[in-house]
């Protein structure tokens, strides 16, 4: 007998109709002998509506109260689908992420997994019983409820199924697996028959919402053989795993792109020791994210200029903050340029061919797209660019790295 962990997202269950449905797939794999463990969502928008409402209250709810407010999301579908799934003769019982021994760190809103006591599990398991356990949810030392960050479901599911050693984990969405790019901004995507939990971990990073980056990180960490596709199809997946064939010729499995980036620069600080650190402790003083960073030092003067990119979102509060200390800062003025997009290749192939980061230049270059930031790493590169320009950016790389050729051996094997 196999465990077998499926997830099913907000979409899935975002109806009675689509619970019921949902359930009739849980039964199918219970009818060929396996035990299932199924993690679930909140319904549809449902997490939305509840940070909706805390905001009318307060524009700064406790974190406490907001991960007590945004379990109860996921409580209710836990119930709803153990209830189909009596409906349709099983036996199936709904936990709770405390329930189920999912034990946290002390951190409200974004919480690591720390340990799972997997008993409480595994005995209901045993005794013939399908297991509903709540997405996205767990419990601190301190007996706090915790949320994992949004989109954590999938850390969930893919959390219980290491610590069950499971056959499989399959993370059921909207979307029939994990694609060369968003299909709304490039027609031409297709969807990956695989890919390796890197690639996958930047697609995630770089804001590819089909997985949540703690997920693939975990299941990389204990080798889950984790697989992405949709509740409403038969369609076969994406399947994430360590290593994949590589196609002649396709060295980038996936083109990312990113809204809504601004560019910071701290210009005419003194060139000295600390400078950067000093920028970036009072960033990180207000909690703002930063991305790519560029300190541009000139040889011939004691003048540094300091480059960063955030979310287009932080602005207002890194302009403050940087206000607030430029005396203890040292700068002369700041500027910044927005509407800018990064849009990002990926792929483990790069490691073996020198030339990528020139072809991706070459060809925005050619398209007239300027270039204003660039960051790399062993699989991935990132170019910020106009907003503008950003959707013909994908779609260009899309075309210069072999991708929309994928769609049509994909088609001829159809
Ligand atoms: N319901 C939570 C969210 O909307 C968690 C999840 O769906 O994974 O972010
Ligand atoms: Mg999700």
């Amino acid at each position: 007998m196999s465990i077998i962990v499926q997830k099913f997202g907000g979409t899935s269950v975002g109806t009675i109709e689509k619970i019921q449905h949902v359930a009739q797939k849980v039964k199918k794999e219970v009818d060929q002998g396996n035990q299932l463990v199924v993690v679930v969502s909140a319904m549809g928008k449902s997490t939305d509506q509840l940070v909706d409402m805390a905001n009318q209250l307060t524009p700064n709810p406790a974190a406490r109260e907001m991960d007590m407010l945004l379990t109860t999301g996921e409580q209710v579908t836990i119930s709803l689908l153990a209830m189909a799934l009596h409906q349709l003769g099983l036996d199936a019982t709904s936990m709770t992420g405390w329930q189920a021994g999912i034990q946290t760190e002390s951190v409200h809103g974004s919480a690591r997994v720390q340990d799972i006591e997997i008993g409480k599990v595994q005995n209901k398991l045993s005794k013939g019983s399908v297991v509903v356990v709540a997405g996205f949810q767990g419990v601190s030392q301190d007996g706090q409820i915790t949320t994992l960050g949004r989109g954590g479901s999938d850390t969930t599911a893919v959390a219980l199924a290491a610590a069950l050693k499971a056959e499989r984990c399959d993370i059921f969405t909207d979307v029939t697996g994990v694609y060369t790019a968003d299909p709304r901004v490039v027609p031409k995507a297709s969807k990956l028959e695989q890919i390796s939990y890197d690639e996958m971990l930047e697609l995630a990073n770089l804001g590819a919402g089909v997985l949540h980056p703690r997920a693939v990180e975990c299941a990389k960490n204990n080798d889950v053989y984790l697989t992405v596709r949709s509740t409403f199809s038969e369609e076969e997946g994406t399947l994430v795993k360590e290593e994949v064939t590589v196609e002649d010729g396709i060295i980038v499995h996936g083109v990312a792109h990113d809204e809504e980036m601004t560019k910071v620069t701290v210009r005419g600080m003194k060139k000295e020791i600390g400078a950067l650190s000093r920028v970036f402790k009072t960033l990180a003083s207000k909690q703002i994210n930063v991305d790519i960073i560029i300190n541009q030092s000139m040889y011939d003067t004691d003048i540094t200029n300091i480059a960063f990119s955030i979310d287009s979102e932080d602005l207002e509060a890194t302009l403050h903050v940087l206000e607030d200390n430029k005396e203890s800062l040292g700068y002369e003025d700041i500027i910044y340029e927005e509407n800018l997009a990064k849009v990002s290749i990926v792929g483990a192939g790069m490691i073996s061919n020198p030339g990528v980061a020139a072809d991706m230049f070459d060809s925005l270059s050619r398209e007239e797209i300027e270039i204003k930031m660039v960051s790399t790493s062993e699989i991935k590169v990132s170019c910020v660019v106009p907003a503008a320009n950003m959707v013909k950016a994908v779609q260009v790389l899309h075309n210069t790295f072999n991708l929309d050729k994928v769609e049509e051996t994909e088609k001829v094997n159809a």
